[in-house]
């Protein structure tokens, strides 16, 4: 059951500092709800005020400049997948968000709350990881760029100060000829694994989430094959798979042993390497497994 609790609604994020300011320790920033919520009905946290983000306007805008994508913190998943802007600059980006969770969740459910929450099964932590996501962080103390890197710290766990706003994520820029590939498996509403490949001319991009406490970068598998043509990542994703197998910190929940998570990322790294190079030859994979997306 829900403790009663007031609701503040400031347009600015000036206001939403002299709120803070003004209730230390009892006030919690509040989006679309669909994490929070839950946690006040469990009564896991019992705060006495929510400070609700989304009246702040300027959050809401997804823009782009030289290439870089800029997502606000109070876009929606569904904002995110019908934006034209993502769609265009961005492709793989629109379409993960519309697999994220169900219709109601991607709603109400907003990019920042996702990363600010750090749950270790999203989408958007493991695939942003790919695009280099910075995070913008801003406090009347001033504001600052955080690699998501860095952000991420653990579970439920992330650099923010308790008086800073997540107003916004960075994406780099998405070269031409970039071949990509984003695989989810889950058998639960929240993704068991997720893997996001890409293909640059002359660089490779691996990232795992869910399976461990944040979402990494397999560098070694990216050192072992960087620069080859997709023929060869064709012919290799076998033998790059098993390296992501050992790579990869996995540790266990219910969604599995960490031995398990290990032989999963190493079977969806070399399936993700597959459709990612077969693109990157104009070819489509057709392959359809159980409880699996592919984008
Ligand atoms: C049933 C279900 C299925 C899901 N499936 C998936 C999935 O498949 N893939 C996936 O990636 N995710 C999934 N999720 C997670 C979902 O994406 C997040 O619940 C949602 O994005 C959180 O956003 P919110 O706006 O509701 O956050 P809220 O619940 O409002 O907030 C979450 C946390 O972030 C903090 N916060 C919110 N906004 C800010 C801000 N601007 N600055 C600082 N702190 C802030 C809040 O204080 C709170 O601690 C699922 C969730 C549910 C409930």
């Amino acid at each position: 059951m829900l403790r009663p609790f007031t609701l503040d609604r400031p347009s600015t994020l000036g206001e939403v500092a002299d709120l803070l300011t003004a209730h230390p320790h009892e006030s919690v920033l509040y989006a679309g709800g669909t994490e929070l919520l839950l946690l006040m009905k469990e009564g896991l946290i019992r705060p006495r005020r929510l400070i609700d983000v989304k009246t702040v306007r300027e959050l809401d805008a997804i823009t782009a400049e030289n290439g870089t994508l800029t997502i606000g913190a109070t876009v929606r998943h569904r904002g995110v997948e019908r934006s034209v802007l993502v769609q265009e600059r961005c492709p793989l980006v629109a379409g993960v968000a519309r697999h994220v969770a169900n219709v109601r969740v991607r709603n109400v459910g907003t990019v920042g709350g996702n990363l600010a929450f750090a749950d270790p099964h999203s989408d958007l932590a493991t695939l942003f990881l790919a695009l280099d996501g910075t995070l913008h962080l801003w406090s009347r103390r001033g504001a600052r760029d955080v690699p998501l890197a860095d952000f991420i710290r653990g579970p439920y766990e992330t650099a923010r100060e308790e008086d800073e706003v997540l107003t916004s994520v960075r994406l780099r820029p998405w070269p031409a000829k970039t071949a990509s590939a984003y695989l989810k498996f889950g058998v639960y509403e929240r993704p068991t694994l997720g893997v996001a490949v890409a293909c640059e001319p002359g660089a490779l991009r691996v990232t795992v989430g869910c399976v461990g406490p944040r979402p990494q970068r397999l560098f070694e598998v990216e050192g072992k094959a960087t620069g080859e043509p997709a023929a060869v990542l064709l012919a290799r994703a076998e033998e790059l798979g098993a390296a992501a197998a050992r790579e990869v910190e996995a540790v266990g929940d219910r969604h599995g042993s960490a031995e398990y998570k290990r032989a999963l990322t190493g079977a969806c790294v070399k399936r993700a390497l597959q459709v990612a190079a077969a693109r990157a030859q104009g070819q489509q994979i057709q392959a359809r497994y159980a409880h699996t997306v592919i984008v």
